[in-house]
């Protein structure tokens, strides 16, 4: 057996910087966030080559004597604690004092430092941990760190980096994430000598977004800054119109540190469903203070990930948050977007100006002709028609949707022809296509109706506006339901049963952690209710959502209620086609699906027309 032995340092150094640096971008952290901890108000990040050639940070704050120049690239050497204690009231990035000599000894170190008051500067030179030299220079004070030849003396660990795209790209996310925590420190970053970024101190984090992403992205956030039971969320979210095709720009940061952590992701991209189409992310920089207590830091000691001591609570709060933002964002707009809608002369006498009620757009479209509305029928008519695959479980139009279809029949200035004018604003269905599409003809043009679509948008808005009403019906069950939980999503559904009642459910306790489902909402196949209640419990359990905030809670419980909707197994009869229109127009939003996508496309005359290439079709019949 060999002899136990210490490790020489600079073994142990090298084994260290195995954990540490990862990558170039790694060394970047670390150098930063000294940094930052030396109270620097200018920060320089200059690397080459994907920072495998060159990097250099430099920053103007307090510096270094000589002495702890060379005391600082010893092993465990810090300056930032004394004891185990100091821990606790860590305010500081760095405490393990691994950083330099780590780096120091798997690449060419150059440390050149000046405190403000010293005559002049130290300059230490280390190559792949061994010392070359110690010297004084001349130094502005402040401290510049180059590195080169990074992982000379670990030449496997170079066949680990990526390309120098990649490992550019992780240090500019990477100087990015410092950029945004701290936008009272000027950061200029510089690539190949050319500059990827220069911000000088400014006073919001909005001003560093701009310069650092754009105004594109500036412009288009919404302030977030909510506390509850000792948590703070604050920061900018993307209104739902801006959304990106991966997740780099949703970046978090817990008690201004820059973190990953997957609770918070999940909880932004769960926030904006419905808003953002799928496979598209959303942008949010968001900051969430608290008790440091409730956050584990110490997964990894190189990476940024952290643990929080109460998930679901935390999650919870965050959902919460953006929802309510989001929901803010979607009403002020729909209340300030009035559409002028110009109809074609030969339909009504008058121009009306008609808000078009809509749902932002997930993302920008490529320019689509204003939609028009499908004139409604009078109401009565409809009445005649045989019930429509939403109507299949027997339920009359329930008063509030009605109630909306009466209040939002276009105001016309002029009065109105009765029947004819009605008629001859009908749009005229064409027929089925592609298994799924109602196609019609409404005189402005060609409409393809998603039929799936409108069904999901027709019973999530009466969802909604029965539970508003506190008239969602509930069938009783042949059978009552046995439902087993356990004991905790048992006590959340004791404490949340009037809101599955003011659901449509009958949901009573039947002993300890028993309950039987009695009766569910009409909208619900009944061998569907206990996965669906339970289905509602995990989102209640996870924090997701909150019987509390019911309106929140019910339009998540919409949302989940529409999956259930598929596309029509055959195609529709005319009657039920039209009782899906007159519904469909009766809704706020009938012009996308819950989710903000379009429940239909119109391809206007014009369009067509273009298509064709023909300049008018219409005023050259005219001339004929
Ligand atoms: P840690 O940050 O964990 O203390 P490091 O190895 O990163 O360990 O740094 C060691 C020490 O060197 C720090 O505690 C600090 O005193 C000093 N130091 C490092 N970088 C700077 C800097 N940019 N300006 C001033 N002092 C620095
Ligand atoms: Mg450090």
């Amino acid at each position: 057996m060999a002899k136990v032995r210490l490790l020489p340092d600079h073994v142990a150094n090298q084994i260290a910087a195995g954990e540490v640096i990862e990558r170039p971008a790694s060394v970047i952290k670390e150098l930063v966030e000294n940094s930052i901890d030396a109270g620097a108000t200018r920060i320089e990040v200059e690397f080459r080559s994907g920072g495998t050639s060159l990097m250099r940070i430099e920053d103007n704050g307090c510096g270094m004597s000589h002495d702890d120049a060379l005391l600082a690239l010893e092993r465990h050497a810090t300056s930032k604690i004394q004891k185990v204690q100091d821990l606790d009231g860590l305010t500081t990035m760095g405490f393990r004092g691994e950083a330099l000599p780590s780096i120091a000894s798997v690449s060419r170190f150059q440390l050149q430092t000046r405190e403000t008051d010293a005559e002049s500067g130290t300059e230490v030179l280390i190559d792949g941990g061994k010392m070359v030299h110690v010297r004084d220079c001349g130094m502005p004070a402040g401290t510049r760190m180059t590195i080169s030849k990074l992982f000379n003396t670990v030449p496997a660990r170079r066949k680990f980096l990526k390309s120098k795209t990649t490992e550019a790209a992780h240090i500019v996310q990477c100087v990015r994430l410092y950029a945004l925590a701290h936008p009272e420190i000027g950061f200029s970053l510089l690539d190949d000598g050319r500059s990827l970024f220069q911000s000088p101190a400014c006073s919001s984090l909005k001003t560093r977004i701009a310069e650092i992403f754009g105004k594109q992205i500036a412009n288009n956030l919404l302030e977030i800054d909510a506390e509850e039971d000792g948590l703070r969320l604050r920061g900018l979210i993307g209104k739902p119109s801006l959304s990106r095709s991966s997740r780099h720009e949703m970046l978090f940061f817990v008690n201004n540190r820059p973190v990953e952590n997957k609770t918070l992701s999940y909880a932004v991209v769960e926030s904006y469903y419905g808003h953002i189409s799928k496979g598209r992310y959303p942008v949010a920089f968001l900051f969430l203070d608290m008790d440091p207590e409730r956050v584990d830091v110490n997964v990894h000691p190189a990476k940024r990930e952290i643990r929080f001591r109460e998930e679901a609570k935390t999650r919870g709060f965050a959902v919460r948050t953006l929802l309510e933002a989001l929901k803010a964002e979607t009403e002020s707009y729909q209340s300030i977007k009035p559409v002028e809608v110009r109809l074609p002369k030969n339909d009504v006498a008058e121009e009306v100006v008609e808000p078009i009620p809509e749902t932002p757009a997930p993302r920008p479209r490529k320019a689509e002709a204003p939609l028009s509305k499908p004139k409604r029928r009078l109401v009565q008519e409809s009445k005649t028609v045989e019930s429509s695959p939403v109507e299949a479980k027997p339920e009359p139009v329930a008063p509030a949707a009605r109630k909306a279809a009466v209040d939002a029949k276009p105001e016309v200035s002029s009065p109105q022809p009765k029947t004819e004018e009605t008629e001859s604003r009908n749009w005229s269905y064409l027929g089925w296509a592609q298994g799924e599409f109602a196609t019609f003809d409404t005189g402005d043009g060609v409409v393809l109706l998603s039929v799936r679509a409108a069904e999901q948008r027709i019973l999530y808005e009466r969802m909604i506006n029965d539970f508003a009403d506190k008239s969602i019906r509930c069938q009783k069950l042949m059978l009552a339901q046995p439902l087993e939980l356990d004991p905790v999503v048992s006590a959340i559904l004791e404490e949340s049963l009037d809101f599955f009642t003011r659901l449509g459910f009958e949901i009573a306790p039947f002993g300890r952690n028993f309950f039987r489902i009695e009766g569910t909402p009409t909208w619900l196949e009944s061998e569907e209710a206990e996965e669906f209640v339970k289905e509602m419990l995990a989102l209640l359990r996870q924090g997701s959502m909150s019987a509390d905030k019911s309106d929140l809670a019910v339009e998540l419980v919409a949302k989940q209620a529409i999956k259930k909707i598929r596309r029509p197994s055959s195609e529709l009869s005319k009657g039920e086609i039209d009782t899906l229109l007159d519904k469909l127009f009766a809704c706020d939003k009938p012009l996308t699906d819950p989710e903000g996508r379009p429940s239909l496309i119109e391809i206007s005359s014009g369009e067509i027309d273009k298509r064709f290439q023909r300049r008018n079709r219409r005023k050259q019949d005219e001339l004929f």
